[in-house]
């Protein structure tokens, strides 16, 4: 009896398909991966990465996982992940984006991912030299070492110029059906993807936030003055104009849909909040007010609020300053472009 049970066990295993855990971004270039590794005598799944940060094109993502049948798991990089940005072992790329941790720290979720679901393997989209900071040779193997994953990543575009990862070794995938893909340039790709009969794939700019100067200068100035980064942190920085006066932080809306949401997140936060009384303007936040009296970052703050809002330039306007329960009536003129200009993060 006991012995029927084991046989039947190794049975099992024996005929168990290896499975690859694909990490899907929805990048041309992952979806390439995937389609490469479909071609193979192995289950997939795939895994895709959101963080507070990127700006994910993912419709092609949609379109490809329901043609090709794939389950797909997607996992939040929260806290985690913006410690990381806050404080990076390996530095930061050429912005605020600290990829070298960012992709570990993908790594080992993934890995967590692909124990709970029997995978044996990660498969990427990454391609040698195409990013001059996580995707050189030595930086690839950095990252697969302090995942702890030497030699479970299949990255199939470069395959043939990296050393040989197990599933190669144990045949589970067909060395010569992968690619010796290198550089920026995505001629390639684009080939391969005719070839494949992918169609509809996003530009490769874009994505994450952190690479853009602008916002990557907004993030630098933050973690200078508060030397951390949370999740309402970093929804703030994605919203509205800001303005650094006397360590506070000014936050104002462009439009209807960022008002609610600084409005939403006053209320929630209790943050000190303007608005002009008697024309249209925007929602403003004082973070680091003082609700005891109107000093001057207060009077700034009222003076930025009129500048953005329909009232006249050139006279004083009724300023509505909500401070926990207390509304202040203060009065303010629009500051001018040039002192604005010397605030702005
Ligand atoms: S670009 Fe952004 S999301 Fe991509 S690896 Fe770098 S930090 Fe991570």
């Amino acid at each position: 009896m006991i012995k029927s049970k084991i046989d039947e066990n190794l049975g099992k295993s024996s005929l168990k398909r290896p499975k690859a855990l694909v990490l899907l971004s929805g990048g041309l270039d992952s979806l390439l991966a995937a389609r490469i590794i479909l071609d193979h005598n192995v289950d997939v799944e795939a895994v895709h990465f959101v963080t507070p940060f990127c700006r994910c094109d993912c419709g092609s993502l949609g379109d490809f996982i329901n043609k090709f049948n794939i389950k797909l798991h997607t996992i939040f990089l929260g806290q985690e992940y913006l410690d990381v940005v806050a404080n990076p072992k390996h530095g930061y790329g050429s912005q605020m984006n600290p990829c070298l941790d960012c992709r570990i720290l993908m790594f080992r979720k993934a890995w967590e991912l692909a124990k709970k679901i029997d995978a044996d393997f990660l498969v990427t989209g990454e391609v040698l030299d195409e990013r001059p900071f996580s995707q050189r040779l030595k930086n690839m193997l950095l990252i697969e070492r302090e995942a702890g994953l030497e030699g479970k990543i299949l990255r199939p575009l470069s395959a043939k110029l990296l050393p040989i990862s197990e599933p190669e070794k144990r045949g589970w995938v067909d060395r010569k059906k992968l690619f010796a893909i290198r550089g920026r340039k995505r001629l390639p790709q684009m080939e391969l993807a005719k070839k494949f009969g992918i169609e509809n794939y996003p530009t490769p700019s874009g994505g994450c936030l952190l690479t853009d100067p602008a916002f990557a200068r907004r993030v630098r100035e933050h973690l200078k003055h508060e030397g951390r980064l949370t999740i309402d942190d970093a929804i703030l920085l994605m919203i509205g104009r800001h303005f650094r006066v006397n360590g506070a932080k000014i936050i104002v809306g462009r439009n209807e849909g960022e008002n609610n949401r600084l409005l939403a997140i006053a209320e929630r936060r209790k943050i000190p909040n303007l608005k002009v009384k008697e024309y249209m303007g925007p929602i403003t936040l004082l973070i680091g007010g003082n609700c005891n009296n109107v000093d001057k970052v207060v009077k700034i703050a009222a003076a930025i609020t009129v500048r953005y809002s329909d009232a006249p330039k050139n006279i004083l306007v009724k300023v509505i300053y909500r401070c926990g329960e207390r509304e202040i009536e203060i009065t303010a003129k629009a500051i001018n472009d040039e002192e604005i200009e010397k605030l702005r993060v």
